[in-house]
């Protein structure tokens, strides 16, 4: 064999399919339908027309001025843009998400998409001896990554109204004293656990167990657990460009945690890759955080199209989870979840369905922009006929 014995066990993720046969409406991966602001564009023209001769030397190895705006992001939104109190071109956090303390730049690490971050974590913190606890149903990245470094899973199925187990998470972590991790809101229900749930979980568990909060989806309607950062030090909180700040092409994720935490993770990467975000990244996520006005209206525009097309589908009788996150999850009976994605697809819209046992049903609905979910209806209409 020319492989080596590790790569037996290697099975990669599967990404939302990306086709290029016809130019799809594209509600099948959770990406944000708007464009980044117009300031990151010509930041970004700026840059390269500017300073060409940056782009042949080795971009800012610490990041900082994007770790200092996105720490300037995170205290003046406190960390949920869609609950943020906008007024003109400043947004404050709404009373009950502003966090007790000021977020700084020590407390933040970046990567190349919190895919990466994620791998990084996974390295730092779970081990090969012990099981970590995750939920059956959420970001099916994370059994990749145990996959990947031989880290063995705990999975505790999720509560039939499809929201996490929390007791039981608790109960297995106290057994296995491996750490936790789910996605806060959970991937791909859409359903999320409020601040006080998650630290009462954080009260119960071992606090020299690490406690990882995936974020991706909070800013369109979640509760950051952020602010718990404060009273915790076990506590890591993942977050991405990817979704809210309509970055996904810019490839950026990020942690936040305490400082000595976020050290550990940047020795791994150091360990790695010495450079992992570009200049192009770390200039448009650097103005992509001081516009914070911006991107709350966007999630506030995915926001109210996700309500609405939550009421169309149940009009139309189908079981929808509620959903805070940018996309909505919902199967009808009688109605195959393959078949429906199947024919939805023909007429040129892309959703995304899982063949996992279990989920198998539903379809994963992106929240679009208001002319796409009509499209979007229609097509459903069409099929329902
Ligand atoms: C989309 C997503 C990510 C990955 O985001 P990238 O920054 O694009 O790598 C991580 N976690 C969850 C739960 C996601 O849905």
């Amino acid at each position: 064999m020319i492989t080596s014995s590790r790569m037996n066990g290697v099975a990669p993720y599967v990404p939302g399919e990306q086709p290029k046969d016809r130019d799809y409406i594209k509600l099948n991966a959770n990406e944000n339908p708007y464009p980044p602001c117009k300031n990151v564009i010509k930041a970004v023209r700026k840059f390269v027309q500017k300073y060409p001769q940056k782009l042949a030397l080795y971009p800012d190895p610490d990041s900082n001025e994007l770790h200092k705006e996105i720490a300037n992001l995170l205290n003046k939104t406190g960390g949920v843009l869609c609950r943020s109190v906008i007024n003109k071109n400043e947004v404050s956090p709404s009373p009950e998400d502003k966090i007790p303390f000021t977020v700084t730049q020590d407390m933040i690490y970046t990567g190349n998409g919190s895919d990466e971050v994620l791998s990084m974590v996974f390295y730092a913190f779970f081990d090969s001896s012990k099981k970590f606890v995750m939920p059956e149903f959420t970001y099916s990245f994370y059994p990749v990554y145990a996959g990947y470094y031989d880290i063995p899973m705990d999975k505790v199925p999720l509560k039939s109204d499809w929201s996490l187990d929390k007791d039981e998470m608790l109960r297995r972590a106290k057994e296995n004293k491996g750490g936790i991790i789910f996605a806060n809101p959970n991937a791909p229900t859409g359903i999320g656990l409020t601040r006080e749930e998650v630290r009462q979980m954080l009260d119960c568990a071992s606090k020299d167990e690490i406690f990882i909060v995936d974020e991706a989806y909070v800013d369109f309607g979640g509760e950051s657990c952020i602010p718990l950062l404060k009273d915790y030090k076990n506590l890591v909180i993942v977050r991405t460009f990817s979704k809210s700040l309509c970055g996904a092409g810019q490839r950026l994720g990020y942690i936040v945690s305490s400082p000595e935490l976020v050290k550990i993770v940047t020795t791994v990467k150091n360990c790695v890759n010495h450079f992992p975000i570009d200049a192009l990244a770390q200039v448009s996520g650097t103005e992509a955080c001081k516009n914070p006005a911006y991107y709350a209206e966007c999630a506030r525009k995915v926001y109210s199209e996700r309500e609405k097309f939550y009421n169309f589908l149940k009009e139309k009788g189908f079981y929808v989870l509620k959903s805070q996150s940018n996309f909505l999850f919902a199967k009808k009976e009688g109605l195959d979840g393959y078949e429906l994605y199947t024919k939805i697809k023909e007429q040129g819209i892309l959703i995304r369905h899982f063949k996992t046992p279990g989920i198998e049903d539903f379809v994963r609905i992106t929240i679009g922009t208001p002319q796409q979910m009509k499209e979007l209806k229609q097509a459903f209409e069409n099929v329902l006929k």
